[in-house]
């Protein structure tokens, strides 16, 4: 068997032990798109997109299903996002494996991604007994004044390819106990590990006792999810990828007056301080930086380093780099796997050649390294650059590491802050009033102290500021982006006083 034969029968058979068909709800084996793997780029399963009536079929029967849904009680809703958190549990091997095989994560953080899918579903079967409003005081005699959350309706999500399957359940788990079905339009280039979920929920749905019609997927490019923005039955847009996507999303979202969550790009930054526990630094960034092959929206691109440790810092951090082993993520010990595509490393290669005659240093990395077949392998690359020139103020989808030094905390944030995106950024410091200080400086949806800027825990909102497009998803109260709240006063008197002390008639 070699070992395009050995992927796709892998692939096959993980969405076999998940109850989904290999070829797709949409069609035959025959489908228009097709899918491989960025191990060795050969094709691992072919399925069909969704054609828009096809699409159109799955919003009507997603809002018809709505109706329903959304007057079955909270906790109830709970038990299918508790039966689904039981089939991730024991499909987390299968998940996992199509994680890797589309995705290209090595299978520690392919767990790790699945683990995230059970978390949030313990956390939403929790808000399913805890979603809760005010009370507030009213300033009439006799009234109540409080507010109240109600289902919305049709949640579409739109995922990109480097989450395949946590951003779905960030979504999913919540929309469902909040009483809102879901519509989900995967990336067109992790479909398999879309089929798997769809088929879990609905296995989850079926056993939980919930109606046909909770979940449903639009397979495709951009053009099939382009039936989700414009299409007034869908109440919420909740779309993570590209700012590039985001801008041409959310005004067309606007324009007739949907709801949006954006989930869009980061450009990430750590200040290290003289302070800093540098052995722990070291390790920090390097998986901020190099880990998921530089493609997580939270990888660390930019590290703001005090000039009196810059030296010694990048010096430990080059010998890491060197240790790193890049390759088939299913190999045994290695820690990079491949780039999605051959377009990644093009924009790889763009951007250290523009970062070089900026007059930034390569210090490592940045090489074509050899894997199977044709899969995109890159060693992760270190550039000490002289200033923040344009290319470090873009996200390159890759692993490059810009270093740039400071002499005073305050440039460090003001540099830190002045780049157009606001996903994550980190600190490491041992002196409280630096670390306090970042913290209420950063201007990020994310900011931490003394750990990278990746690999977020799921109890946290979950978003950035700026270009990244402002959404919170996963914990706290995220949730209250798929309800919709009422305000209610209640006259429980026998006078009917108006606010503020009007008089009429
Ligand atoms: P992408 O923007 O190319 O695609 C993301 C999704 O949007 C895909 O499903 C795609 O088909 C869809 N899409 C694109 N244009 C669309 C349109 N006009 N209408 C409807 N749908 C459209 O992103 P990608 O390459 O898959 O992922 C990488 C990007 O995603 C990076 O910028 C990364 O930072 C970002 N990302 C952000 C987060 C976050 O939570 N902030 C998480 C993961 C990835």
């Amino acid at each position: 068997m070699n070992a395009t034969t050995d992927f796709r029968e892998r692939a096959t058979a993980a969405l076999r032990r998940c109850g989904a068909d290999p070829a797709g709800p949409a069609g035959p084996a025959d489908g228009d798109l097709v899918v491989t793997t960025p191990i060795d780029g050969s094709e691992i399963g072919r399925i069909r997109s969704h054609s828009p009536a096809g699409s159109d079929a799955a919003i009507t029967t997603a809002a018809r299903t709505f109706e329903t849904w959304r007057d079955v009680p909270a906790p109830v809703r709970g038990r299918t996002v508790r039966r689904l958190g039981e089939l991730l549990v024991e499909h987390k091997a299968d998940l996992a494996e199509l994680v890797t095989l589309e995705a290209g994560k090595i299978p520690s953080e392919a767990t790790g991604e699945v683990q995230e899918m059970i978390d949030i579903c313990e956390f939403a079967v929790g808000l399913s007994r805890s979603i809760s409003g005010r009370t507030m005081p009213s300033e009439r005699p006799g009234h109540r004044l409080m507010e109240t959350w109600h289902p919305l309706g049709v949640v579409g999500v739109i995922s990109a390819f480097n989450f395949p399957v946590a951003v779905w359940s960030w979504n999913t788990a919540v929309a469902l106990v909040c009483g809102d079905p879901v519509v989900w339009k995967p990336s067109e280039t992790t479909p398999l590990t879309a089929l798997a979920c769809d088929a879990l929920l609905r296995r989850a749905a079926r056993e939980s006792g919930a109606p046909d019609g909770l979940h449903h997927l639009l397979l495709g490019d951009h053009t099939v999810g382009e039936a989700l923005v414009d299409d007034p039955r869908v109440a919420l847009v909740s779309a993570t990828g590209s700012v590039r996507m985001g801008r041409v999303v959310a005004p067309r979202v606007a324009a007739r007056f949907g709801r949006c969550l954006l989930e869009l790009g980061g450009n990430n930054g750590a200040i290290v301080t003289p302070s800093a526990d540098l052995d722990l630094t070291v390790r920090a960034v390097v998986f901020a930086a190099a880990g998921t092959a530089g493609q997580r929206c939270t990888t660390l691109r930019r590290l703001i380093v005090h000039r009196s440790i810059a030296d010694d810092l990048v010096d430990r951090l080059a010998k890491v780099y060197a240790g790193l082993r890049v390759g088939d993520p299913f190999e045994e010990g290695v820690l990079v796997g491949p780039l999605i595509s051959s377009r990644a490393h093009e924009a790889m290669r763009t951007a250290l050649d523009r970062a070089q005659h900026d007059g930034g240093v390569l210090v490592t990395g940045g090489d074509r390294v050899d894997g199977p077949g044709d899969g995109v392998y890159v060693s992760p690359a270190l550039v000490r650059m002289p200033t923040q020139t344009d290319v470090v103020r873009e996200e390159t989808f890759a692993p490059i590491l810009y270093v740039l030094t400071y002499d005073d905390l305050d440039e460090a944030i003001a540099l830190h802050n002045a780049v157009p995106q606001g996903l994550s950024s980190s600190i490491f410091t041992l002196d409280q009033r630096e670390a306090e200080l970042f913290l209420a400086r950063s201007d990020c949806g994310i900011a931490n102290v003394n750990i990278g800027t990746s690999g977020a825990e799921i109890g946290g909102a979950f978003g950035g500021e700026k270009e990244t497009g402002g959404g919170r998803e996963s914990g706290s109260d995220s949730w209250k982006a798929y309800m919709r709240r009422a305000t209610n006063t209640v006259n429980y008197s026998t006078e009917l006083p108006l606010a503020q002390g009007v008089e009429f008639g």
